[in-house]
């Protein structure tokens, strides 16, 4: 549906966007990996980047929390990945990069 759509453009809007500001710091030709598939009406979506990593996963998932309140972030993206997708897990360690798989059940009345 058009929700579920506008839904995941969001979520992976913020994800890219958190790999390309933190994970890299906005330095120039990076990469950020992103895979895609859909199996029996679960779409999942994984973001990867080889950055800067997160030292303290859960403590970067609490709403309201950012490492750059000076650049007018308000630490809800992966609050937002939360509310909108069925699952999120994020694997991050300092230095070793970041990775953000993410589940969500489309196109099925979720009654
Ligand atoms: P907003 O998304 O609202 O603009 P934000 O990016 O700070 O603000 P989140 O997206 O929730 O908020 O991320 C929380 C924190 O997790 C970030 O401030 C950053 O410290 C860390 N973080 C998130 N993604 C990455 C990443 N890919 N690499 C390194 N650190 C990350
Ligand atoms: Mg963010």
């Amino acid at each position: 549906t058009l929700e579920e759509v506008d839904d995941i453009k969001t979520v992976v809007s913020e994800a890219v966007t958190n790999a390309i500001v933190h994970g890299y710091e906005q330095k120039e030709n990076y990469k950020v990996f992103l895979q895609c598939e859909i199996v029996n009406q679960t779409i999942q979506i994984t973001i990867m980047d080889y950055g800067v990593g997160i030292e303290d996963v859960e403590k970067a998932k609490e709403p309201m929390f950012t490492t750059k309140p000076h650049m007018n972030r308000s630490g809800m993206g992966f609050t937002f990945m939360e509310a909108f997708m069925d699952e999120l897990h994020v694997k991050s360690g300092k230095h070793s990069g970041t990775t953000v798989m993410m589940k969500k059940k489309i196109g099925v009345n979720n009654l």
